[in-house]
C-alpha cells in the first residue's frame, strides 16, 4: 500500500538528497515543503513585502496563488502560475523563508496544499514539521540530523554548485540563524516527533541513510500488530 513517509531535520542534514533518492527507490512522489516557504518568501522579497509584518504577510498570502504540480515524480511549486524552482535556492531566500514561516497566516496557507499532496499516499515529504504537524499519522517518520560542521560543509558545496561561490563563514552564520529561528518559533518548531527514528548522517553516505530507512520500514512490516516480531523477539 502507498504510504506517507516524513523526513524532518535542520538545514544541511541531507534531507533533500535522501528524500529524492528514497522516493526514486520506492517509486514515490517527492515533496519538498521548504520550497513552498521559499516560494512565498521569494515573492515577498521581489515585491518588497516586509517579512516581519503580519498584516503585510496576510495580504501577501491572500493575494498569492501557490500551487503544486507533479512533474516526473517531483512536486514542483508554482507562484501565480510561475515555476520559481530555479530562483529560490539562495541563502537570502532561505533566511526570508525561515522568517515568514514563523507566522501562523503563512503556515495555514500552506498546510492544506501539503496535506492534499499526501492524500493518496505514495509520497516522501521533507521539511521541519512533517511528522509533528502536517502528517501526524504518517506510516514512517524519520528525523535526519548531522553535526553542525558537516552541515555547513555540505551546504557550502551545494551553494557553490549552483552559484559558483559560497563562503563557509557566511553559510555558517546564516545556518545558525536559521536553526535558531526554526527551532525556537512558537508554532510548528523544528523538532523530532517522539515516534520518529533519528538518524545522524554525519559519517553516512546517502545510500547508507536510504538503506537504514528501508531497513526500518522492512522491519516494521514484519512486526505483528502487537508490536512483536514473528519470531517473538
Ligand atoms: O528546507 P529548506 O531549507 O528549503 O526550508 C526553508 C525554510 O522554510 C526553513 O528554514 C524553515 O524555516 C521553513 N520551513 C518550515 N516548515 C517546513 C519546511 C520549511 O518552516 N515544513
Amino acid at each position: 500500500m502507498n504510504k506517507v513517509i516524513t523526513i524532518d531535520g535542520p538545514a544541511g542534514a541531507g534531507k533533500s538528497t535522501v528524500s529524492k533518492a528514497l522516493a526514486a527507490r520506492l517509486g514515490y512522489v517527492y515533496l519538498d515543503t521548504g520550497a513552498l516557504y521559499r516560494a512565498l518568501a521569494y515573492k515577498a522579497i521581489r515585491n518588497r513585502v516586509a517579512i516581519d509584518d503580519p498584516d503585510a504577510l496576510a495580504k501577501l498570502c491572500a493575494t498569492t496563488d501557490v500551487a503544486l504540480q507533479n512533474i516526473n515524480g517531483r512536486m514542483t511549486v508554482y507562484v501565480d502560475g510561475e515555476n520559481v524552482g530555479g530562483k529560490i535556492r539562495t541563502e537570502e531566500v532561505g533566511l526570508a523563508a525561515s522568517a515568514i514561516s514563523a507566522f501562523p497566516v503563512v503556515r495555514e496557507k500552506l498546510l492544506s496544499l501539503q496535506r492534499n499532496a499526501g492524500e493518496r499516499g505514495g509520497i516522501v515529504a521533507e521539511g521541519r514539521d512533517m511528522g509533528s504537524v502536517v502528517f501526524p499519522d504518517a506510516a514512517f517518520k524519520f528525523f535526519l540530523d548531522a553535526d553542525l560542521e558537516e552541515r555547513i560543509r555540505r551546504r557550502t558545496l551545494e551553494l557553490a554548485d549552483g552559484k559558483g561561490k559560497a563562503k563557509s563563514a557566511c553559510v555558517a552564520r546564516d545556518m545558525q540563524a536559521r536553526d535558531q529561528q526554526d527551532s525556537q518559533r512558537k508554532i510548528a518548531p523544528l523538532t523530532a516527533s517522539p515516534d520518529a527514528l533519528i538518524i545522524n548522517s554525519t559519517s553516512l553516505s546517502v545510500d547508507e541513510v536510504v538503506d537504514r530507512i528501508l531497513e526500518r520500514m522492512a522491519a516494521a512490516g514484519q512486526r505483528r500488530p502487537n508490536g512483536r516480531k514473528p519470531n517473538g523477539a
